[in-house]
């Protein structure tokens, strides 16, 4: 199979690559650098069923060359981190958007299978200690409030994919991860784990923002991929959307103890005011965040097995190398 993986220099799309590439796949890359790394691919240059481009989604014509020459489609470039969305909103929403809209189109012209990375941030800010369903309704903030324009412009994304599923029979897959973490995931653009790996081993402060009671699921790189994989080659996914996460569930603070413990830290955990840590009136956080796993479990037989400890064990190890 040829497999295409747009942001295939990222966190995510990397792994993705060496996956593909060790079940015998070849693996073709497009990446435009602005989030992702050369680094995170440098060791795969060498095979010779791996071939990587640098260049932008925007660009009708590169994508078109790519899109014609591959079995099936990853989408995974777009603006990601909480952090980037707020300080650029405008190019954020252009690639979230725009970028997608020419990739379903160029998919659809050759009839590409796409599985589309959307985002668990989809639910927004739903009250309840109650894991989220598919189907359940979203609930978001006002447009004034930078950080909800990423889950609007996924939203539109995966209304796209519905559409063109419906429409013209274009097999698409969509994928909302929760907080998936993992070696290469850079804290640049605000994900919370790699920043506290990074501040405990260098001894700086760990920052939890707010009381620190705000609960997520992290979910491991490899489990993940399990779920990513099984999506794309299962017929039975098609046209329909699905939840990747774990049930590991812990809040902020937890997570600081948990990272200072294992990374025999010395910093000092502070808690950060959202004010002093955001400009006003750009973020909002979700106090709770949870998938309900049934749906790509019935259909794949998903099943997350690096707990967290083991997760955070396995990152600052690959940290300390
Ligand atoms: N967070 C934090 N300190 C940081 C960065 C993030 O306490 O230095 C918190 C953030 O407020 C949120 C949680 O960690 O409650 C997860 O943030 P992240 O940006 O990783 O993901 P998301 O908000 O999309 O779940």
């Amino acid at each position: 199979m040829k497999v295409l993986i747009t942001g295939g220099a990222g966190f995510i799309g990397s792994h993705l690559a060496e996956r593909h590439l060790a079940m015998g796949d070849q693996v073709s890359i497009i990446d435009n650098l602005s989030t992702g790394s050369i680094k995170n691919v440098q060791h795969l240059e060498n095979n010779p069923r791996f071939s990587c481009t640098i260049d932008d989604i925007l660009n009708v014509e590169a994508m078109r060359v790519l899109v014609a020459e591959c079995d099936l489609i990853y989408h995974l470039a777009a603006a990601v981190g909480v952090e980037l969305i707020i300080e650029n909103p405008l190019q954020s929403l252009t690639t979230n958007i725009r970028g997608t809209e020419i990739l379903l189109e160029l998919a659809n012209e050759k009839k590409k299978k796409v599985v589309l990375a959307s985002t668990s941030e989809i639910y927004g800010k739903r009250n309840g200690h109650v894991p989220f369903k598919e189907d359940a309704d979203r609930l978001l903030g006002p447009t004034t409030v930078t950080r909800w324009s990423y889950s609007t412009s996924k939203a539109v994304d995966e209304l796209l994919a519905l559409a063109y599923w419906r429409e013209k029979r274009l097999p698409c897959v969509i994928v909302r991860p929760f907080n998936i973490v993992g070696p290469r995931q850079s804290g640049h653009y605000g994900m919370v784990v790699p920043r506290f790996i990074r501040q405990a081993m260098l001894g700086y402060p760990i920052t939890v923002y707010g009381d620190g009671e705000q609960r997520r699921c992290w979910t491991y790189i490899d489990d993940a991929l399990d779920g990513l994989v099984g999506l794309a080659t299962s017929d039975k996914a098609v046209g329909e959307i699905f939840n990747l996460g774990s049930h590991f569930e812990t809040s902020v603070k937890d997570l600081a103890d948990r990272v200072k413990a294992l990374a025999k830290s010395k910093s000092e955990i502070e808690l950060i005011p959202y004010e002093h840590a955001w400009r006003e009136g750009v973020y909002e956080d979700l106090l709770y965040r949870a998938p309900d796993l049934e749906k790509i479990r019935n259909c794949v037989g998903y099943d997350p097995k690096v707990d967290l400890d083991e997760a955070l064990t396995r990152i600052i190890a690959h940290f300390e190398r």
